[in-house]
């Protein structure tokens, strides 16, 4: 569309092929938040590509990469574990920009008390930061506004 002059796109003939796991067609009537449907529709293409020379085409184009991280205050720990995303949900209310929540989504929160955190190097729970940072971004970015 971006280099025609069509401006919108029917989707129905793109809809009607697609088949979930087991060959059943897609339910168009069937309520769904977006979140649902994109994991969906993710499966389905995924699957289907898996058959020919672009298998990982759907990954590359709209995946990416977190870094789960915990840091640890009392002997400045750290551990990341890497998380494979194909979208991020993230809190536009009470924002301005999406920049903004986007911090909020990396800003993380202070595991402390109660909730401390038992880490391995110190062998005791300490306060730790706990966050998810993005590692990797997907080439291609959606977002959605519910
Ligand atoms: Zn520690």
């Amino acid at each position: 569309m971006q280099q025609s002059k069509v401006s919108r796109a029917d989707p129905t003939d793109f809809v009607r092929s697609l088949r979930d796991g087991i060959g059943q067609p897609l339910n168009v009537n069937a309520q769904m938040d977006v979140h649902e449907f994109w994991n969906l529709l993710f499966d389905i293409l995924e699957g289907n590509l898996q058959t020919t020379h672009q298998p990982d085409l759907l990954r590359e184009t709209f995946g990416g990469v977190l870094s789960n991280q915990y840091i640890c205050q009392g002997g400045s720990h750290y551990i990341s574990r890497e998380e494979r995303f194909s979208y991020l949900s993230i809190v536009v209310k009470h924002h301005e920009t999406i920049a903004e929540g986007l911090k909020q989504f990396v800003q993380g929160e202070m595991l402390s008390g109660s909730n401390a955190y038992l880490c391995t190097e110190c062998q005791s729970k300490q306060s730790t930061i706990r966050r998810s940072v993005i590692q990797t971004l997907p080439g291609m970015r959606t977002f959605t506004h519910n």
